[in-house]
């Protein structure tokens, strides 16, 4: 087979970047964006490699059930949402089922123990407008028009798209006053060819529970002309009176002249409100900034960490550890229940963010330390060897827990491990070493955080055995997560190319 060559395919798995699998000849295995399993297409060959190939889709011959037709229509281009030809009740199938084989392949996990601790995935009633964040490049199209938009996948073009799906229908309402602003005072949006232009990006937050709304725009310069006019059509001043049902609470720019494609600049100007807005997870109060990190679906993040608390069953004498704990989200969730809660996370900001965020809840029992957790934890009960924890939360990003927090959770002998995963694979891996330290799982509750994406959390419990001494723990088995890490980055090589 070389490059462009047209062959028929059915789609038989799917990767877990969201590429649907399918075999040729000799177990040759073909990956193919934009299908559905069930699909038989005809497919262009793209990249072909010795065992395995890329391919673009080119038709789709015999349609899978489970195939729908994207409700957004850039979905092909934009590449942000992978499974939108997929029905919402296949996305749920596929997630549930990604998370089940990690854990009875790479965990080794017995299926009798699966079939008995695994809960169905918990969905939206409705998957599309769940985020609270949004970030779009300003730019100009063919004709010189401002628009604002999504790059289109692995490009830096801008397609323009200023209602996307996952999106609130204010950010519309937004952008148009933004850009009408900008036209009206000869603004230019930055161009990142030349480096020239003022307004490179323009983030929208808000808080789905208290309404509230930020915008920041991100701009290649140090001051905002006309910023007052700015003021006053985004945030209720006499220019947009009674139109204003969207009314923007907080809004700054943020200075960022670097040629870089990281989009927010470090400083920080505020033309109107307090800087901040505050939203609400489940009834702790959360005070978010420009630049604070902050769950992007707030209802199924109560749902992942109401999981989370239901599982830790605490009693209100119990001591907790949050292992990346980032703005302390479930230190603090947690902390309403337990006796006292420590949290640790790398990132300084997010853990000034948690201090904050105690603060303002009135919550005294919640401790937080900046550092990594494999650093921390140990250096902690190495001081503390007496001290007893009863549960260890960990909600690691996606390469999953060191070895040396593992060990150290398991020589802490808390009764609960609450591990919630944003990456099955690692968190099946992380399982299987703590099974072998004598913990046994109990509960494993998919949560769909992102529909329409390849993304599936995990909420998962384990117990500390009666006879967990006996246990030899083995050695946390990296090569697994490197195997599935390295076809991946082949993967997104491949893509880069
Ligand atoms: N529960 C958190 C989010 C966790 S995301 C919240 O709601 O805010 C994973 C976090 O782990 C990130 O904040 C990341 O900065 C942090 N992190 C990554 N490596 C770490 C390490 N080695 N030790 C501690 N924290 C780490």
């Amino acid at each position: 087979m070389t490059k462009n060559e047209q062959f028929t395919v059915k789609i038989e798995d799917f990767s877990s970047e969201g590429l649907g699998i399918g075999k040729t000849g000799e177990g040759f295995v073909w990956f193919i964006k934009d299908t559905v399993i069930g699909d038989t297409v005809l497919a262009a060959a793209t990249k072909v490699k010795k065992n395995y190939g890329f391919a673009r889709l080119v038709k789709v011959l015999e349609k899978s059930d489970d195939r729908q037709e994207p409700e957004c229509v850039i979905a092909r281009r934009c590449g942000g949402c992978q499974l939108q030809q997929m029905s919402y009740e296949a996305q749920l199938k596929f997630k549930q089922e990604k998370v089940y084989n990690n854990l009875r392949r790479i965990g080794e996990v017995e299926d009798g123990l699966l079939h008995e601790v695994f809960e169905p995935i918990v969905g939206m009633a409705e998957p599309f407008r769940y985020r609270n964040k949004a970030q779009f490049p300003i730019s100009r199209d063919k004709e010189g028009k401002i628009i604002a938009g999504f790059y289109a996948g692995r490009t830096h073009d801008v397609i323009e798209c200023e209602d996307c799906l996952l999106g609130v229908t204010d950010n519309k309402v937004i952008l148009d006053r933004i850009i009408t602003w900008m036209e009206a005072f000869n603004i230019d949006p930055y161009d990142e060819k030349t480096g020239k232009g003022l307004v490179r990006h323009v983030l929208i937050r808000k808080g789905f529970t208290t309404g509230q709304r930020m915008v920041c725009l991100v701009i290649n310069g140090t001051e905002l002309p006309h910023g007052e006019e700015l003021v006053g059509s985004l945030c209720g001043g006499n220019e947009c009176s009674d139109l204003c049902d969207v009314k923007v609470d907080s809004l700054s720019f943020s200075v960022n002249m670097e040629r870089t494609n990281v989009i927010m600049g470090t400083k920080i100007v505020d033309l109107y409100g307090p800087g901040f807005i505050e939203d609400f997870i489940g009834d702790v109060k959360f005070r978010i900034s420009p630049l604070s990190f902050y769950q992007v679906n707030p209802v199924q993040t109560e749902k992942m960490y109401g999981a989370a608390l239901e599982f830790a069953e605490l009693k209100g004498t119990e001591n907790v550890w949050d292992l990346y704990c980032g703005i302390g989200t479930i230190s603090l969730f947690m902390s309403r229940k337990a006796k006292h809660v420590y949290g640790v996370e790398i990132i300084p900001e997010a853990i000034r963010d948690a201090r904050q965020n105690a603060e303002i809840n009135g919550i005294e029992n919640a401790e937080f330390y900046v550092g990594a957790a494999e650093e921390v934890l140990p250096e902690w009960y190495e001081k503390h060897p007496k001290e007893r924890i009863d549960v260890v939360c960990v909600d690691p990003p996606r390469k999953g827990c060191d070895e040396k927090a593992l060990a150290t959770i398991v020589q802490m002998a808390p009764e609960k491990l609450v591990y919630v995963s944003c990456d099955s694979a690692t968190l099946a891996r992380d399982v299987k070493y703590l099974r072998s330290s004598g913990y046994e799982i109990k509960h494993v509750r998919p949560v769909d955080n992102f529909p329409q994406t390849v993304h599936v959390e995990t909420c998962c419990l384990l117990e500390r055995l009666r006879n967990a001494k006996d246990y030899i723990p083995l050695k946390l088995d990296m090569e697994d997560y490197y195997k599935i890490k390295d076809a991946e980055e082949d993967k997104k090589n491949d893509k880069n190319n």
